[in-house]
């Protein structure tokens, strides 16, 4: 399903235009959304996810009008904010449960499935039964996505993942959005250029909270 954004506008109260008429149509895979600090994506991603309202403009996605219908939108939605998530001293498996049966899902035999395939697209199987708050930055981010993909997400948006990551777990969790990417559409902000030229069939920069430029990573920041 393609996620399409028309004419979206924001300025906070402090005068601060962090959206300035932004369109971008978004079809299903990696999309990367590429901009210095201060350039409104954690905005634009807030927006979509329903979390804060523009000033103006529209959203679909599908056949959602996101900004009218929120909770058919965040029924589908899986987000990952940028902040690391503060987690309690239990293992990945026991919070897992916890959230299925928060999500809903009533059956054991159901969340152990979906618990299971969780932890091996993340890679977190073989620390399933240590606890998360002794998780390194990259497995507390990994940990993330496993917990969002719980309830099976169309659209998945991920806020500068890799932000204060070494370099090798920020592959590692590279590798885990890179597979996510197959079947899904999934959003992802950073300010590093090598990542999306990566992992995105195609990519927007933003600047200012305008799309300065936006194409395949060749056709864009190969021609910068
Ligand atoms: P990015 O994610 O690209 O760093 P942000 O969307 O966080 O950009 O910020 C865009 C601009 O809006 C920045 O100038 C930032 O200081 C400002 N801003 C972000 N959130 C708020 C807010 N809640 N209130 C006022 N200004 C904000
Ligand atoms: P970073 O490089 O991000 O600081 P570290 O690997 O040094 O991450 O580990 C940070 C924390 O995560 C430590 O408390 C460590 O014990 C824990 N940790 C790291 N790797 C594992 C692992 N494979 N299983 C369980 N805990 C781990």
């Amino acid at each position: 399903m393609n996620l399409s954004i028309e004419t979206l506008s924001k300025t906070y109260s402090n005068g601060v235009k962090a959206l300035d008429s932004v369109n971008l149509e978004i079809k299903p895979g990696m999309f990367g959304l590429l901009g210095p600090n201060g350039a409104g994506k954690s905005s634009l991603m807030r927006t979509i996810a329903t979390l804060q309202k523009p000033d103006s403009g529209r959203i679909t996605f599908g056949d959602i009008d996101v900004l009218k219908n929120q909770l058919d939108l965040r029924k589908v939605l899986g987000y990952l904010p940028q902040e690391f998530g503060v987690y309690p001293n239990l293992s990945a498996s026991d919070l897992l449960q916890y959230f299925a049966k928060l999500k809903g899902i009533k059956s054991k035999a159901d969340r152990d499935a979906i618990i299971n395939r969780v932890l091996e697209v993340t890679n977190l199987w073989d620390v399933r039964n240590k606890s998360v708050s002794g998780y390194s930055g990259g497995m507390k981010q990994r940990f993330g996505i496993a917990q969002l993909l719980l309830n099976d997400p169309k659209l998945i948006i991920v806020d500068e993942p890799t932000a204060g990551l070494d370099p090798a777990e920020r592959h590692r969790f590279l590798n885990v959005l890179r597979e996510i990417g197959t079947d899904h559409t999934v959003i992802f902000s950073t300010h590093i250029v090598d990542d999306v030229r990566e992992l995105c069939h195609e990519l927007a920069i933003l600047n200012g909270g305008k799309i300065l430029l936006r194409g395949t990573p060749k056709e864009s920041i190969d021609q910068l």
